[in-house]
């Protein structure tokens, strides 16, 4: 039977931790910047608006403008680097096109770069020691921790290429020694997504695209882990489509309350890792 992996008690735990740690430093703040308006980018801004005021960390939100010229974008985050109130600056993706994603990540500190997107810890990240990792993927590594599977030679599939999710993710459980396929939009376009879903033990999806992974795809057994956040008939769903995928997995994670859920909760722990190595620099 499928066990549907409930961040909830992990969450709690945690969060109150947290909390503790917090309240044991000084104030911190944490400056969010996004560029235009994107629905899962307002759903992670509320929820790390909601996670500040409960820990009593200050929340500088910082919103541009869809046309904002990448020059102003380049200045607003160095005027944050040099703020020493700031203890941690994230760039919420998805950017406007024509914005280049390298030039902003690049532009934050890499002392206050708490979604480790700066190019000195992807370097750090790439070696293997890592001073910040994407939220996103320590989630989407603790839900795996949770099923309590070996990854030792195990064979996953990862959907999705980004340098916030596919790439790290594909480093860290690489250095883990399971055999890692890394799949994108021309695997999909070749028709052989299929193939590598079908193949793996687990499957973790990050593709943004709603239901695009079907059940009938999955291996009997699979720990199936969905970090897409998409909306369809105005519900929020993940890559992974729950119903078909639910008869096949041993594990799964829903949409919503699976990988988003725990997401903010490892951004605040950068943030107190943050002021931990640099203080407020
Ligand atoms: P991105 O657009 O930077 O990358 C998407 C990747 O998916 C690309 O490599 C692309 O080639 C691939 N892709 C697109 N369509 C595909 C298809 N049909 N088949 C196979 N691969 C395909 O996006 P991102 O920033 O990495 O975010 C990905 C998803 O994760 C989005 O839904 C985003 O909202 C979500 N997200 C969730 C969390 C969370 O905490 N759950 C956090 C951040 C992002």
């Amino acid at each position: 039977m499928t066990k549907i992996l409930n961040a909830q008690k992990f969450y709690d735990g945690f969060k109150n931790k947290l909390k503790s740690e917090i309240h044991s430093l000084p104030i911190l703040a944490l400056a969010s910047l996004s560029i235009g308006k994107n629905y899962s980018c307002q759903v992670y801004r509320a929820s790390q608006q909601k996670l500040a005021d409960e820990f009593g960390v200050k929340y500088l939100s910082v919103e541009l403008s869809e046309t904002a010229p990448l020059k102003e974008v380049i200045a607003k985050i160095k005027e944050l680097n040099k703020d020493k109130k700031i203890t941690g600056i994230v760039a919420n993706k998805p950017f406007p096109q024509g914005i280049s994603e390298e030039e902003i990540f690049s532009a934050i500190d890499y002392r206050k770069d708490i979604e480790g997107m700066n190019p000195y810890n992807l370097g750090l990240l790439f070696i293997g020691e890592p001073l910040f990792i994407s939220p996103t993927v320590l989630s989407a590594l603790e839900f795996i921790k949770m099923t309590g599977i070996e990854l030792y030679g195990k064979e996953i599939t990862i959907v999705g290429f980004s340098t916030l999710i596919g790439k790290p993710l594909a480093l860290i459980l690489g250095r883990k020694f399971a055999t890692v396929n890394i799949t994108h939009i021309a695997t999909f376009e070749s028709k052989r997504l299929p193939f590598y879903v079908k193949n793996a033990d687990i499957v973790i999806s990050a593709a943004g695209r709603p239901n695009l992974i079907k059940g009938a795809w999955l291996k009997k057994g699979v720990v199936a882990i969905d970090v897409g956040i998409g909306r369809k008939d105005s519900k929020i769903v993940g890559d992974i489509e729950f119903e078909s995928a639910n008869k096949k997995a041993a594990f799964i994670t829903p949409v919503p309350g699976g990988v988003g859920k725990l997401t903010s909760l490892f951004l605040f722990k950068n943030l107190v890792d943050a002021y931990r190595k640099y203080e407020n620099v």
